[in-house]
């Protein structure tokens, strides 16, 4: 069975640019700790990258030419990235997507209350999480206001070192023989995370209000008034910055490895692209897939074949909708999503030989989804052939995996929504300890070995014919 060992197929001196990227990975995670903050990051490095607006340039009535390289954001939450290859675009894109949505905790439209001498904010959980891990540990805030006069207040509050943060309470061990008594999935439920935001009165109508004090705050820090939050999105992430695992520091432990740890070298695989591509070249960071790739900004919109349409329309000269039809057709496709790390604790719920090994590189999922690979997007073996010969020409460490034992579980990727076209989809990631966790664990050397696997592929990956 094929398998390297990720650190050993490494080459004299390149332990240093593991280390590297690894450092530059571990900034963008901790500027996006939301989807918006991750576009606001990736627009910033784009436009650093000497890429410009793609709707400004077909505004302008410019024609876009080989080598030219254009973002899209959608809706603040999604981005698309291009680099214009020599070949028609009728003969498909090489396409790097990821998805920037981590699990979380959104607070609801009608959240502030106050109970017992504290003020809080009342939540509905945003992804699959185990509750139990998200209570009693200091949490930030991120997030905008949108007020009813057009303007936005952007909120972070918790990040920096002097910033307050915010806490849930889990109950005393103590006081804890009914709970301890409860299935995982009761231990902590949905309603009872609520945030404490706050426990010093101010009077009001002569009784001390908690919530009067908040609400004062909030008005004199950010102008934000009570019913703002009806038209708010505020997400509590886990607060702090991504750090550094292990004596070696072989690994880093971070809020949303899953999939800003994908996401981001996608991205920068397409900025750090020099020259003129053979094939347009394309990053597709979205947003929705933990609640099902739902909204104007998931994957399952139309958002990204809308963008590839004014593409199309402006490299053709016309708008075609064969055109288009075939330029998505014929694209291949990296959808890079997180894999099940294999976890010697839990070695259970995993079959070693099918299982994405820390430490062993990139890792490739043929097919994802549940009870009899339902709901997934099974990969043609042709594109796989291709792929692997693309990872060993550009000596990456790979594997091939899929999510735990057969019928022990599963979850599902973009990877289908994408092959609707009838493009050739794989999905490619990286192996992740715990995900959904609060705090998730990668190894550094897969990340490197994932970065170079996506800059092998938009180089190397052609059309098949069929
Ligand atoms: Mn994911
Ligand atoms: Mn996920």
């Amino acid at each position: 069975m094929y398998r390297k060992n990720a650190w050993e197929a490494l080459a004299e001196g390149e332990k240093a640019k593991v280390a590297a990227f690894a450092e530059k990975y571990k900034a963008y995670l901790d500027a996006g700790k939301t989807e918006r903050e991750c576009v606001t990051e990736s627009v910033r490095q784009a436009k650093e990258a000497g890429f410009t607006d793609l709707m400004s340039a077909i505004r302008e009535g410019k024609t876009l030419k080989a080598g030219d390289r254009v973002y899209r954001a959608w809706m603040g939450k999604c981005i698309m990235l291009f680099v214009i290859g020599e070949k028609d675009i009728e003969c498909g894109m090489n396409i790097l997507g990821a998805h920037i949505d981590s699990p979380r905790i959104d607070v609801k439209q009608n959240p502030l209350y106050e109970e017992g001498g504290f003020a809080y904010l009342d939540t509905h959980y945003y992804g699959g999480i185990k509750k139990y891990q998200w209570v009693a540990s200091p949490l930030a805030l991120h997030g905008v206001v949108c007020k009813k006069d057009g303007s936005t207040v952007t909120i972070s509050i918790g990040e920096d070192e002097n910033d307050p943060v915010f806490y849930i309470s889990d109950l005393l061990i103590h006081l804890a023989a009914d709970q301890m008594g409860k299935t995982a999935a009761k231990v902590v439920e949905g309603e009872q995370l609520n945030i404490i935001i706050g426990s010093e009165p101010v009077k009001e109508k002569d009784k001390p209000s908690v919530k009067a004090n908040v609400l004062q705050l909030l008005k004199d820090k950010y102008g934000i008034e009570e019913e703002d939050f009806i038209s708010a999105e505020i997400e509590a992430v886990p607060a702090g910055k991504s750090r550094d695992v292990g004596f070696d520091r072989s690994m880093i432990a971070g809020y949303g490895h899953d999939d800003r740890v994908c996401a981001y070298p996608s991205m920068a695989a397409v900025l750090d692209y020099e020259g003129t591509p053979e094939y347009t070249l394309c990053a597709v960071l979205t947003d929705k897939e933990e609640i099902g790739s739902v909204g104007a900004t998931g994957m399952g919109a139309m958002y990204f074949e809308n963008t590839m349409a004014e593409l199309v329309a402006n490299l053709k000269g016309s708008d075609s909708s064969l055109s288009l039809r075939r330029a998505l057709q014929n694209s291949r496709m990296l959808s890079s999503d997180v894999s099940a790390g294999f976890d010697p604790n839990f070695a259970g719920v995993f079959e070693k030989n099918n299982a994405s090994i820390v430490g062993n590189g990139v890792t490739f999922n043929k097919f994802t989804g549940s009870r009899g690979k339902s709901g997934s997007n099974d990969c043609n073996a042709e594109f796989v052939a291709m792929v692997r010969r693309i990872c060993d020409e550009a000596d990456i460490a790979w594997q091939t995996a899929e999510l735990g034992k057969v019928d022990v579980g599963g979850g599902g990727t973009i990877a289908y929504i994408c092959a609707k076209y009838g493009m050739n989809v794989i999905d490619a990631g990286l192996p992740v300890l715990s995900m959904h966790a609060p705090w998730e664990l990668i190894s550094k050397v897969d990340l490197w070995q994932e970065y170079k696997c996506y800059c092998a592929f938009l180089k190397g990956a052609k059309e098949l014919e069929y």
